[in-house]
């Protein structure tokens, strides 16, 4: 297992859909995953992102749609002949069994000898730093380290697909941060295939190849955390991944206007019905010396400053009324460079971060 497998297997889903009563828990679904990548679901809770994932696992029968793993049709084969290693979204660990019991049981299972199954144990226990801890019992480990067992229970049998589902959620901030690099790591490690589901936007940035942004059972964005930071397909995306704000802009013959005034943009505009200025507050900065040339500007008037120890987060009313958020570094002497409530501000917004969204369906 400190091989990477070399046989990791992509992932194609096909037009899967997946009704609950009048509930759409996955509408026509489509999702192709790279051999060995990280790819993760993220999404607000009742999106769809277990219910794929059970699909994925096969404990979940799809009432359309096809999927395959390296070119086999799946959807028929039950979950232990698929080849797949999960955690749930609870550890769903065995209490009265030991920790070698728990990481024990899918080769037992697939009967194993006792002499390999004991070494694999030990083996999948170092892997996620447990190493001499499977004479423990379940109820004598904190969180992190029930979480862990989860692991070494999901890669014991050398899966090619790895899933997990929202496997840090119990955990507290410090420790999630932690073993998010962790997991990370066990991936570059062992190579598998993985699909990952988490609500927690910072968690999919950090972790993922690739995000998928879920949405009432359908995929609303597929992209790179990069591409869907800084370039969000839809509002939803926007509002998910980071915070913004969004001005209201209209076309005329080839230009883009805000209040009546041309913007300069640094990318092509997308074809929409309704437009949205999407506005990144670490992108926008204050410009204490007034308009710049290079620059869309905005007038504006201070609403509210708060101080938040590495940065400060000011709000600003436009002359229209909307209302822009901008974050800034904080520095010695902010006490005196800081506009106060009430202040006129003249805010920059540079040609390469100003990102028009489509606003349709919003
Ligand atoms: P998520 O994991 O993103 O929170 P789920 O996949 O668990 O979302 O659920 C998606 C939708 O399907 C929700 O509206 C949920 O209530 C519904 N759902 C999921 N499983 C069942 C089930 N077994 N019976 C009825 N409705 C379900
Ligand atoms: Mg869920």
């Amino acid at each position: 297992m400190t091989e990477k497998s070399g046989d990791a297997l992509p992932i194609s889903a096909r037009g899967i859909t997946k009704t609950y009563g009048p509930v759409h828990a996955l509408d026509d679904v489509s999702l192709e995953v790279d051999s060995g990548e990280f790819l993760t679901l993220l999404g607000p809770s009742g999106s769809g992102k277990t219910t794929l994932l059970m699909v994925l696992a096969g404990f979940t029968r799809p009432d359309r749609g096809s999927l395959k793993f390296g070119g086999r049709e799946m959807i028929r084969t039950p979950p232990h002949r698929r080849g797949v290693g999960m955690t749930f979204q609870s550890y769903a660990l065995f209490p009265h069994m030991t920790v070698a019991g728990n990481v024990g049981y899918p080769l037992k299972l697939r009967r194993v000898p006792k002499s390999e199954l004991d070494a694999r144990v030990e083996r999948a226990l170092k892997t996620v730093r447990l190493g001499g801890f499977g004479g423990r019992r379940i109820d004598q480990l904190s969180g992190g380290q029930k979480q862990r067992v989860a692991v070494a229970r999901a890669i014991v049998f050398e899966p090619r697909i790895l899933l997990m589902d929202e496997p840090l959620s119990a955990l507290d901030k410090k420790l999630r941060d932690q073993m998010q690099i962790e997991l990370r790591h066990l991936h570059e490690k062992l190579g598998m295939t993985t699909v990952y589901v988490t609500h927690d936007q910072r968690e999919a940035l950090t972790m993922s190849d690739r995000i998928a942004v879920v949405n009432h059972g359908r995929i609303m964005q597929l992209a790179t955390p990069r591409d869907l930071y800084e370039r969000p397909a839809n509002r939803f995306v926007a509002d998910f991944i980071g915070d913004s704000t969004f001005l209201a802009v209209s076309r005329s013959g080839g230009r883009i206007l805000h209040d009546g005034k041309e913007l300069l943009l640094g990318a092509p505009v997308p074809e929409a019905g309704e437009l949205l200025l999407m506005i990144r507050p670490e992108r926008i900065s204050l410009s204490p010396e007034g308009p710049r040339a290079d620059a869309n500007n905005f007038a504006a008037t201070t609403a509210e400053v708060v101080y938040q120890g590495d940065s400060f987060l000011l709000h600003a009313r436009l002359a229209d009324g909307g209302m822009v958020a901008l974050r800034g570094a904080t520095r010695r002497g902010d006490a005196e460079r800081l506009p106060s409530v009430g202040d006129a501000v003249t805010l920059c917004l540079a040609p390469e971060d100003t990102v028009l969204i489509d606003g349709s369906g919003s």
